[in-house]
């Protein structure tokens, strides 16, 4: 379902965010996904081209915009998530017209009644109006959500919803002092700030202990409990760089 189709709070040009209700994410678990698109562009070309900004603001994991023709991506895009699959697969089927736009308070709310919800399965739920979140949570078990846009001009960065993604060991130590959760990817479990974080429990790490789903640890301020840190994963993990 299409929960929201207006301009980004980041730039301005046309987004669209798609929910789903069923996943099949081994991370995760079976949660309501979020997916924040670029409207018009294909997510790869968005990625490649740095027209992503709309979506995912000044995140450095996006990687290098490039125009080489031999390249379907950023330069060393280090985000975890992989555009190829279900980012790819939802926009597609967005162009075909598969989704229903629904709006208003009380459709939005249904959808996530009674489920665990995560606020931008690709994108940040920044740079959507926080009233489209409010609603989906407002009858929802819980959610995930993170942000890289606490100092983006216009994002409606609530951390009080979402993790601010911290790419820095200062930058979780500012986040901290202003009373935000974090979520930082380390090199190595040995990175980990002992006092302040922990460890994901979902990571190889801990051992895949258990599912987003029922950990419910990443909904930033609004749990009191300690920041979350987890070492690169994903597709872009061989980019990371600490
Ligand atoms: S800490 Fe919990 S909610 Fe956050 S990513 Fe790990 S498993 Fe998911």
């Amino acid at each position: 379902m299409i929960i929201y189709n207006g301009p980004s709070l980041l730039d301005g040009k046309p987004i669209v965010v798609i929910a789903t209700k069923k996943s099949g994410n081994a991370k995760t678990g079976d949660m309501v996904q979020t997916y924040i698109l670029c409207r018009d562009i294909d997510p790869r070309d968005a990625n490649k081209r740095g027209d992503d900004y709309s979506i995912c603001g000044n995140c450095k994991h996006r990687g290098t915009a490039t125009d080489d023709p031999t390249r379907k991506l950023a330069k060393n895009r280090s985000c975890y998530v992989n555009i190829g699959q279900g980012v790819l697969i939802v926009w597609k089927a967005f162009q075909r017209g598969a989704y229903d736009a629904i709006t208003g308070h009380d459709n939005i709310a249904a959808i996530g009644a009674g489920r665990m919800v995560r606020l931008g399965t690709y994108g940040d739920p920044s740079a959507v109006p926080a009233w489209i979140w409010e609603s989906l949570l407002s009858q929802a078990d819980g959610w995930t959500g993170y942000s890289h846009q606490a100092d983006v001009a216009g994002a409606d960065y609530r951390p009080d919803m979402v993790m601010r993604s911290a790419d820095t060991e200062q930058e979780a130590r500012d986040a901290w002092q202003n009373g935000e959760r974090t979520f930082r990817v380390v090199a190595n479990v040995s990175d980990i700030i002992a006092g302040r974080e922990i460890l994901c429990p979902a990571s190889k790490e801990a051992g895949q202990r258990v599912q987003c789903h029922d950990c419910k640890l990443c909904a930033g301020s609004s749990i009191a409990a300690k920041s979350i840190a987890i070492p690169a994963h994903g597709a872009g993990a061989t980019h990371f760089t600490a």
